[in-house]
């Protein structure tokens, strides 16, 4: 691995400016995706600057007037563990407890799942179904940008140089109902061949699916079918696992073939909604 310039700066905007300073520069929070890529040469920077040492950049989970708001240094067991967490978005939770293993959860930031816009990233499809809200900083100013115009394409977010992910806010999260589901070729520890987050809030469904395209979707058409009402039966839930199916863009690799991938989209979107409105 080569040398490298590492930096600990104490506030966000002195963390732009050495970042500005380097051509080369990354962020750092947990590292567990970028020291991989420094293993394996992929990227090779001139200079890391760590964001753990900011009174402003954070791991608190927290109730506000905005709504329950993350820290974008929560790691997967702070996420996992948080009363809040657990008491409102308990699909949330399932998701973070999902994440790879133990030790990682330990280190693995939710800041950092996002940024690195793996289209499999765990931490997607319960967000996008929440409608959460990305807050940004560059030092001076802060940026609200919504999840679903966060992720640009396979490693690529909406996040401009420089700029870093300060915290999630997730407006609605009172009275919703969700399950999150991950298919993996082993289990734990590896990432989505198919991950998927369906939630209930009031009459209202959303669907969104991982790992199936260059980045989570959220699949429009069923909602729309299932958001017009009606009778809710296996007939629908069928149908609505089919319409899924059709709205993907999976891809062969080395986790599954996209035949298969459908199949699961197709099956499982199906069982979680049946899952979901028993007993109602
Ligand atoms: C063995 C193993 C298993 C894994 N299993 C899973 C899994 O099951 N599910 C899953 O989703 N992922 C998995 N991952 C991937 C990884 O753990 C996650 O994506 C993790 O959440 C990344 O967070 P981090 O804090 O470690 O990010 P880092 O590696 O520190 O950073 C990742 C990227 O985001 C940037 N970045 C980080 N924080 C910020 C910020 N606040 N603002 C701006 N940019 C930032 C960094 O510059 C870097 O480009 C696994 C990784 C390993 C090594």
């Amino acid at each position: 691995m080569k040398n490298f310039i590492f930096k600990r700066p104490k506030t966000i905007r002195d963390a732009v400016k050495e970042y500005k300073k380097t051509q080369g520069s990354f962020y750092f929070a947990g590292g567990t995706d970028l020291i991989c890529l420094m293993r394996d040469e992929i990227v090779k920077p001139e200079k890391i600057v760590d964001l753990k040492n900011m009174d402003e950049l954070d791991n608190r989970i927290l109730e506000t007037e905005n709504g329950l708001r993350i820290g974008a240094l929560a790691t997967m067991s702070d996420i996992n563990n948080s009363p809040l967490i657990k008491k409102y978005l308990p699909f949330l939770a399932d998701a973070a407890l999902y994440h790879s293993s133990p030790g990682i959860r330990e280190r693995a930031t939710i800041g950092g799942n996002l940024c690195n816009a793996s289209p499999a990233c765990d931490m997607g499809t319960p967000l996008m179904v929440l409608n959460a809200v990305i807050i940004t900083s560059k030092g001076s100013k802060e940026r609200q940008i919504p999840i679903q115009k966060f992720f640009k394409g396979v490693k690529k977010s909406a996040l401009k140089p420089g700029e870093i992910l300060k915290e999630i806010l997730i407006p609605e999260y009172k009275e919703v109902k969700g399950i999150f589901y991950k298919k993996s070729r082993i289990k734990m520890v590896d990432l989505a061949m198919v991950n998927m987050t369906i939630l209930k809030k009031g009459a209202e469904f959303r669907v969104s699916i991982g790992a199936c395209a260059p980045v989570p979707l959220r699949i429009k058409s069923a909602e729309r079918i299932l958001n017009r009402g009606g009778d809710m039966n296996d007939r629908l839930f069928k149908k609505i696992g089919k319409v899924c199916a059709r709205n993907i863009k999976p891809i062969d690799d080395l986790r599954g073939t996209a035949e298969y991938r459908r199949e699961i989209v197709t099956v499982m979107v199906a069982r979680l909604l049946k899952q979901l409105t028993s007993g109602e």
